[in-house]
C-alpha cells in the first residue's frame, strides 16, 4: 500500500490502552523515499507530528492536535555473517516478536529474552526494550533515522543512542526528531546465556545448552502467565520504571522492611523493584473509574472498564503519592504520556 492518509481519524486500534481519541490526521508509508515526501509537505504546513508504533508504551490524553505516522516499513535483511557474528538490519515498521521469532527459529543468539514484548523494530531502539535481563542496545549496532525537520537521512552507531535504563538520546535531547527506519542488528551463533532470572534458571540445570527457540519459548510462557494480553486487557505494560535511590535511604527502608527486594547498581545506588512498593501500599486489584491495578502485577495499570484517559492518569498519580508517602521514594512513569 502506498501512503495512505485519513482525516479526524480513531487512534483506538493504534493504543494498547484502547484509548478511543483521534488525530486530526493519520499518514502511512511503505518507504523512506515516502516518508521523505511527508515530511516536507508536513514542513511547509508546519503542523505537530508524533510517530508512533503499535501504541503499546502510549498514554493518549487528549486528541492529536496534528500528524500521526505510523511506519509499514518491513523487511529482514541478512546483511553478513563471519564466524559468531550474524548482522541483520530490520525495517522499523517489523513487528518486534516476529523478528525475535525468525532468530530464535535460525538458533542466532541475543533476542530470545526479549521474545514477545509488544511493539515494533523502530519504537524498540527508541525505548531501549528490555526483560529478564537482556536491554535490546546489547544486540544494536546501528539505528538509520530521518530527521524531522529536514527530511535528511542519519545513521546513529550504538554509542551515539546513549542507551540507559528504557532510555536513549530519542527520548531525550533528540525527543520527536528523528524517525527509526530501520536497526542494524548483531546477533550471535555462539550461545550467549542470560538465565538467571526466576523460571529461566531451570534452563541452566538441563545438560545440553539451550536453545535460543528453547529460551524464547520459556520467556514466553513465564510472560504470558504474568501478562496481560494487549487484545483481551487493556495495558501498556509497565506502568512505572523502577527508581533507583540513594544507599542511605535504601539501609533506612532495609532496617524496617528486611525482606525488602533489591538490586544494588553501584557504592552509592540501589534499584528497588516498583512493583513491590506499590504492592506495600495495597494497590494490586484496585480500581478507579474503569481503570485498575493489574492482580497478577501491580506494576500494571488496565483499562478494566471503559476507562477514560483521566481514570488512568488519576489512578497513576494516587500511586505515585501513596508510594512517596510510604516510602519517600518518587516513582515516574515509564509510558509515555501524549
Ligand atoms: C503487555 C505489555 C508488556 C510489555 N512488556 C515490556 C517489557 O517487558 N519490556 C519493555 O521494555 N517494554 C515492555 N512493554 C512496553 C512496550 O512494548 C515497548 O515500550 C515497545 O517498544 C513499544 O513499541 P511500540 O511500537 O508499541 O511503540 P509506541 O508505544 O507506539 O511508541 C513508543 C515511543 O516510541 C516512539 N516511536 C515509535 N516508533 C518510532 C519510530 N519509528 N521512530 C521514532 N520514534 C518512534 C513513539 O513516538 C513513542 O515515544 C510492554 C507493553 C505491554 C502492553
Amino acid at each position: 500500500m502506498p501512503i495512505s492518509k485519513q482525516y479526524n481519524y480513531s487512534l483506538r486500534e493504534h493504543n494498547t490502552f484502547g484509548i478511543d481519541i483521534n488525530a486530526q490526521e493519520f499518514i502511512t508509508y511503505d518507504t523512506v523515499d515516502e516518508l521523505i515526501a511527508i515530511l516536507n509537505e508536513i514542513k511547509d504546513k508546519g503542523q505537530r507530528v508524533l510517530h508512533i508504533g503499535s501504541g503499546s508504551n502510549l498514554l493518549f490524553t487528549k486528541d492529536f492536535d496534528g500528524v500521526v505516522l505510523h511506519s509499514n516499513i518491513k523487511f529482514i535483511q541478512f546483511v553478513s555473517q563471519n564466524n559468531q557474528d550474524i548482522i541483520v538490519r530490520v525495517g522499523a515498521g517489523v513487528v518486534w516478536d516476529d523478528f525475535c521469532a525468525l532468530m530464535a527459529q535460525k538458533n542466532y543468539y541475543g533476542s530470545e529474552n526479549l521474545s514477545y514484548i509488544p511493539g515494533e523494530v523502530g519504537a524498540a531502539a527508541v525505548q531501549n526494550i528490555g526483560a529478564y535481563g537482556v536491554e535490546v542496545e546489547s544486540i544494536i549496532q546501528e539505528v538509520e533515522t530521518i530527521e524531522i525537520a529536514t527530511a535528511l537521512p542519519r545513521v546513529f552507531k550504538a554509542n551515539e543512542c546513549e542507551y540507559g535504563y528504557r532510555d536513549s538520546i530519542f527520548k531525550n535531547q533528540l525527543q520527536g526528531q528523528h524517525i527509526v527506519t530501520a536497526v542494524v542488528f548483531r546477533l550471535s551463533t555462539i550461545p550467549i546465556l542470560h538465565l538467571d532470572y526466576g523460571q529461566l534458571r531451570d534452563l541452566h540445570s538441563s545438560t545440553e545448552t539451550p536453545t535460543a527457540q528453547s529460551i524464547r519459548d520459556a520467556v514466553i510462557a513465564i510472560r504470558k502467565s504474568k501478562l496481560p494480553e494487549p487484545n483481551e486487557l487493556g495495558s501498556a505494560g509497565s506502568f512505572f520504571k523502577n527508581p533507583v535511590v540513594p544507599v542511605e535511604l535504601f539501609n533506612d527502608l532495609a532496617a524496617v522492611y528486611s525482606e525488602i527486594p533489591h538490586y544494588v547498581i553501584n557504592g552509592t545506588q540501589v534499584k528497588i523493584p516498583a512493583a513491590w512498593l506499590i504492592d506495600q501500599c495495597g494497590w494490586k486489584g484496585k480500581c478507579h473509574g474503569g481503570a485498575a491495578v493489574y492482580e497478577m502485577q501491580p506494576l500494571i495499570i488496565v483499562n478494566k472498564n471503559q476507562a477514560t484517559p483521566a481514570d488512568i492518569m488519576e489512578l497513576a498519580s494516587l500511586i505515585q503519592q501513596s508510594v512517596y508517602n510510604k516510602f519517600k521514594i518518587k516513582i515516574y512513569p515509564e509510558v509515555n504520556y501524549i
